[in-house]
């Protein structure tokens, strides 16, 4: 099979890089074109990540010689790659311009960033959670003109620790009434070269701009529900978010104590859903897509980033601590890997469900 050219704008960032490591043995896409900012635009590859490269495997072969684009410049891409990977970190309103710039040219744009999550004709995906989303699709391009262009996003790299958890118990049919959510993120999830070493050796910062209220908005969107044309939230669940970097590199971890409705499941129950827990990019055997989405671990001690984040090529969520809480009814420890499944490998898994229903063709 001919594989599909895409394109990783933001490649030579944190998530760029993950998303180059990860794309390069992969089964349906190939990596044609990468672009990043003027800075590091007519470089190759190579010596534009050359002492900032922070994969553990060299450069890929295949995208070392590229040479980088200006991700500013949608026409470059044009006849290069069928759709790109968005990575870009830039102001919000620029950044949400440019994607719809290249969407308008017919590169649909697979994103990470922040600037469409709001948007409410904008599928923000966890396929394993609201795959039916993307069927909004057919509004967004039919409202702007798009024929082939559109944009998916994926939310925030924190929620996938804990929204896959609490979306088995929503549909095994246990109401949540109330949620707190605790996170301790890596240090990778603010980019390179990110938060000074100094702020963070020794150290906890209780504070990550914004990602408090992503923490408490973006679920309401992703459990949201389309009609005529728009995805309307759900915001049935009150959320409550304290957000911390801790000196982890990588995998974001999360405290989560929910209160259900009258019907509450017992702790064997919660962890039968968990084990129990599979969904169509399972059933469609994607390439990304975890084996056992949600693995439970009974040690006393886990889930680790250390030891838990590589779960299921990074994909997996890990849980654990399972317990009855003394103020609402349960809680437990959530993990997965923020540049993998909370970045790169989760828009890969996006762009696989995508290619999977037909959007690329
Ligand atoms: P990063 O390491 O700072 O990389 C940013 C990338 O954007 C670089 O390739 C940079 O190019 C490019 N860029 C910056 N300003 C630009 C401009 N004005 N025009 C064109 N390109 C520009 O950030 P990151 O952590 O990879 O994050 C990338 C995106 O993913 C962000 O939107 C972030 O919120 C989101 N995200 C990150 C994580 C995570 O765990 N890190 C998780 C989920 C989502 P140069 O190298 O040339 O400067």
């Amino acid at each position: 099979m001919n594989k599909i050219k895409v394109g990783v704008l933001g490649a030579t960032g944190m998530v760029g890089q993950q998303y180059i490591s990860l794309l390069a043995q992969h089964p349906w896409f190939e990596v044609a074109y990468v672009a990043a900012s003027p800075a590091s635009a007519g470089k190759t590859y190579r010596d534009a990540v050359a002492g900032r490269w922070q994969m553990v495997q060299d450069v890929p072969p295949g995208v070392a010689g590229l040479v980088v684009q200006d991700a500013n410049n949608p026409a470059l891409a044009d006849n290069h790659c069928v759709f790109v990977f968005s990575a870009l970190d830039m102001d919000k309103q620029a950044a949400r311009e440019l994607e719809d710039a290249y969407a308008t040219r017919d590169i649909p744009v697979v994103s990470n960033a922040s600037a469409h999550r709001g948007t409410d004709d904008v599928p923000m995906l966890i396929p394993e959670i609201n795959h039916e989303h993307i069927n909004v699709i057919a509004a967004q391009r039919s409202k702007r003109g798009w024929q082939k262009g559109f944009i998916a996003v994926k939310p925030n790299c924190s929620l996938q620790s804990y929204m896959t958890p609490v979306f088995a118990l929503l549909q095994a049919g246990y109401e949540i009434r109330k949620m707190i959510i605790t996170t301790m993120q890596a240090v990778s999830g603010a980019g390179y070269p990110g938060v000074p070493s100094l702020d963070m050796v020794d150290n906890i910062v209780p504070f990550i701009g914004g990602e408090e209220e992503k923490s408490e908005v973006e679920p309401h969107k992703i459990l949201g529900r389309i009609v005529d044309g728009r995805i309307v939230s759900d915001d049935s669940i009150k959320i409550s978010a304290h957000c911390n970097r801790v000196p982890v590199i990588d995998g974001h971890t999360a405290c989560v104590s929910l209160e259900f409705g009258d019907n509450k499941p017992s702790l064997e129950e919660i962890k039968r859903i968990w084990h129990d827990f599979k969904s169509l990019p399972q059933q469609l055997k994607l390439s990304f897509a975890p084996v056992q989405p949600i693995i439970y671990r009974e040690e006393a001690n886990r889930p680790q980033p250390r030891k838990d984040r590589d779960a299921d090529k990074g994909m997996a969520v890990s849980v654990g601590r399972l317990r009855k809480c003394n103020v609402f009814d349960i809680r437990f420890v959530g993990l997965s890997h923020n540049t993998v499944r909370g970045a790169a490998g989760g828009g890969i898994l996006n762009a696989e469900l995508l290619k999977a229903k037909g959007y690329f063709d």
